[in-house]
């Protein structure tokens, strides 16, 4: 057995290639077109944004996509353009970015967090519907990590209770449930579109629905510049200011970037789905892990396999604790394998305590009949609470080259096959990933 290059034997990934990491991938065409838009003082306009909102709206099959100034702003204005106000209920899963729910406590309603699936890191459609009450207004649905959640069993959810659905798309851009596009399959879809996402324009968001109505209401919350596009009349009457207070449009240097990524994307993902299903197909079987992807034959992808993630499962390698685990991996040569991934919300003291409009009570709350409190504890959801120690960061490999991804393969049955030369170590499992985006120690 070969030495692990943790203990000193050398590193099963030789040829370090910088190249089949890059993101995002850049081409002549899109750094011309940002650079038109720059020197033509055109940066403030609309006219290539709505070139880049009709092309995303045309690739997913939409009536309407709305370009923001970043994801988080999308997600709000989808809120407000569904209906929600005071005393609603929001339901998230607590292992999301906090983008996906904040902003919907600005508008007056309450996070409500459910548990995720172990397998499928995505919401629970069995929690979710323990959570609804009569005043659940929306299921917000993350496709975590780029897989594509159990659309299914929420969209039934939604029709038997009469809730919407708005679905995060950050993560999950040109996937698909079972042939469809996600984010085509909600009231509503919020996309961030910034730099580390797969579909990457330097900075942005996007919204996107069939329904003309919330995409009117949109434009009034934050396209002060647009309010001629309003056909709703009663919607016509109060237009002119940003009913939300702030300026949502698009920098059109990322619209044109925009357009560039929508000519390429569709073919880089299918490289990068072959990369990564040649990756893990060789780590199928191992023990103490396992693949997080769609099954074969269920036409489900994961797009541009954002942030992929593998799960662990330390109780067949001796109790190996994650952490242990990455680093083992990460000396043989492996970027991108940290444990865990995002800090599950629900114990953020945002949702506990904090008093955001000196209401004299947790914001979370406060909208809330008298003695109803939504507030979550680790018991409550057991998966996410538990969910650091049990995923991790993959490689994200963006071009099919067998012979070097062979060696990453190689590195991770090392550290497997010689699992027990790491033990004992020390096994306390230490929280990791965060809460934003700053790292705790
Ligand atoms: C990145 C992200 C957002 C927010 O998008 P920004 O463009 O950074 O505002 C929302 N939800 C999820 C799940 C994200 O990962």
């Amino acid at each position: 057995m070969s030495k692990l290059a943790l203990l000193g034997g050398e590193k099963a990934v030789k040829n370090e290639n910088k190249e089949l990491f890059a993101w995002p991938i850049v081409n002549q065409a899109m750094k011309d077109a940002a650079v038109k838009v720059i020197e033509d003082g055109t940066a403030s306009g609309t006219n290539i944004t709505k070139v880049f909102e009709k092309g995303f709206a045309e690739w997913h099959g939409s009536k309407y996509a709305l370009a923001h100034v970043n994801g988080t702003a999308a997600l709000q204005a989808a809120f407000y353009a569904l209906g929600v106000g005071k005393g609603d209920e929001i339901i998230c899963p607590s292992i999301t970015y906090w983008a996906s729910c904040v902003s919907s406590m600005s508008l007056g309603a309450s996070v409500v967090f459910a548990d995720i699936d172990p397998d499928t890191l995505c919401i629970d459609p069995i929690d979710i519907e323990k959570r609804i009450t009569d005043r659940t207004k929306i299921i917000v649905v993350v496709h975590y990590m780029s897989m594509p959640a159990d659309m299914d069993a929420i969209m039934a959810l939604a029709k038997k209770y009469n809730i919407k659905v708005l679905e995060d798309t950050s993560h999950a851009h040109g996937a698909l449930y079972k042939g469809k596009m996600v984010g085509t399959f909600g009231d509503a879809a919020g996309f961030s579109l910034m730099n580390g996402k797969s579909f990457a324009i330097s900075e942005g968001g996007i919204l996107l629905t069939d329904d003309r109505e919330v995409y009117e209401r949109a434009l009034l919350w934050g396209h002060y510049g647009r309010h001629n596009e309003i056909e709703n009349e009663q919607l016509k009457q109060v237009s002119g200011l940003p009913h939300g207070g702030c300026k949502n449009r698009l920098n059109q240097i990322a619209s044109a970037i925009g357009i560039e990524q929508l000519k390429k994307y569709p073919t880089e993902i299918i490289e990068i789905d072959k990369a990564m299903n040649y990756f893990l197909d060789q780590l199928e079987g191992l023990p103490g892990i396992r693949t997080h992807r769609p099954a074969p034959d269920s036409n489900t992808t994961k797009g541009g396999w954002y942030a992929c993630r593998g799960l662990y499962r330390p109780e067949e390698l001796g109790g190996l604790s994650a952490r242990r685990f990455c680093e083992a991996v990460t000396a043989e040569g492996v970027t991108g394998v940290v444990p865990g991934c995002n800090k599950a919300l629900h114990s953020h003291p945002l949702f506990q305590s904090v008093d955001i409009y000196r209401d004299g009570a947790p914001t979370n709350l406060t909208n809330l009949p008298n003695g109803v409190d939504v507030r979550a504890t680790d018991e409550d959801l057991p998966v996410s609470a538990a969910i650091h120690g049990r995923a991790f960061g993959l490689p994200w490999f963006k071009h099919f080259q067998p012979e070097i991804i062979d060696q990453y393969v190689a590195a991770f049955r090392k550290v497997i096959e010689n699992y027990e030369e790491l033990l004992p170590g020390d096994e306390t499992v230490i929280e990791t990933g965060a809460w934003g985006l700053t790292k705790r120690k």
